[in-house]
């Protein structure tokens, strides 16, 4: 991969190779922290890159800071002003992926989520699909456990519970799948090791509720509400049990980098006739217009980076 040439970091953009830390960092050595992950769209007609609902991203990137016990004096449009600046100094004209993290900077040996100060840092890399199987993905379920809420709390996303869903990835790619879906400690349906899911069965889609170890998706939501406002869907939030993912008519993953991927077949089963289904083509087909801007009544979702008038940030120059 292709690393940034910049970095937002200590409040300022820097070159990304000056960006550093130290190996006794708090956050690197004990996954204190916490992250988000977001998309920006390239829209070659209109010249812009849209960002996606940045500002629930950071909304959830502040809450999951919060369970951290992070005291941050940045809000939402702090963190959104610093980004727009990153992506001008690194003058993408591409689909990206964006990284904020915020971690424990305090180089010292002990345990605790108090008594540390946490930095907030910003990067961008170009990227494409992140499960590259337009004809539907294989998915497992996996033989781990997803985090509970007071384990780590899964709706916040944080740094050292991404080892779980390190865990559960490598075993179902080195065992032949593309994805694998995890089950909560009570047993039911929680979500992917970094996507929500959704299934079809008669018409209606369930997803697993908030209170079911999952993080709280950002195109969950939209997915949900699109379903019910465009699509005329009705959508149940509700436990799901293994064997109605067995027999689904339709099942697809939701996240930033996953977007709608859909899955054909769950341990060697075929979902429905093992083509990609109506509702998931209908909604790949609306979100893929609506992230890159092209759906005038969704336009406040994106954030159009180059047309966006905010305060630039201190930038230092790259060497
Ligand atoms: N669940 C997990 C565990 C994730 O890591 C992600 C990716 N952020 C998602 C769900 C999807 O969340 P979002 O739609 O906000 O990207």
């Amino acid at each position: 991969m292709p690393l940034p040439r910049f970095a937002y970091f200590r409040k300022q953009i820097v070159p990304y190779q000056d960006a550093r830390l130290g190996l006794l960092t708090h956050g690197l050595n004990y996954g204190t922290g916490a992250f988000a992950g977001l998309r920006g769209y390239w829209n070659a007609d209109d010249g812009e890159l849209n960002v996606f609902r940045p500002l629930d991203h950071f909304r959830r990137f502040l809450e999951s800071a919060r369970l951290l016990r992070m005291q941050l004096a940045v809000t939402e449009a702090d963190l959104l002003e610093a980004l727009t600046s990153l992506l001008r100094a690194e003058d993408l004209h591409t689909d990206c992926y964006i990284r904020a993290l915020v971690f424990y900077g305090d180089e010292v040996i002990g345990i605790r989520l108090h008594g540390l100060t946490p930095e907030v840092s910003l990067a961008a890399v170009p990227f494409g699909r992140y499960i590259a199987k337009a004809d539907g993905a294989h998915v497992t379920f996996s033989s781990w456990c997803r985090v509970d809420d007071n384990v780590i709390p899964p709706r916040g996303k944080i740094t050292g519970s991404y080892a779980n869903s390190a865990f559960i990835k490598s075993d179902a790619e080195l065992a032949g799948f593309d994805e694998a879906l995890v089950l909560n400690r009570a047993g039911q349906l929680s979500e992917g090791s970094a996507e929500n899911v959704f299934i079809v069965r008669h018409g209606v889609v369930a997803t697993p509720p908030l209170t079911g170890s999952i993080l709280e998706g950002v195109t969950r939501k939209t997915i949900i509400h699109l379903l019910r406002a465009e699509l005329g869907v009705p959508v149940e939030e509700r436990p799901i049990d293994r064997s109605e993912v067995y027999l689904a008519d339709e099942l697809f993953l939701t996240g930033t980098a996953a977007e709608i991927t859909a899955a054909n077949r769950v341990d060697h089963r075929s979902v429905g006739n093992g083509a990609v289904g109506p509702i998931t083509t209908a909604l790949q087909q609306l979100f893929g217009d609506i992230v890159r801007g092209r759906v005038e009544r969704y336009c406040d979702w994106c954030h159009g980076v180059y047309a966006a008038t905010v305060p630039a940030v201190r930038q230092t120059a790259v060497a």
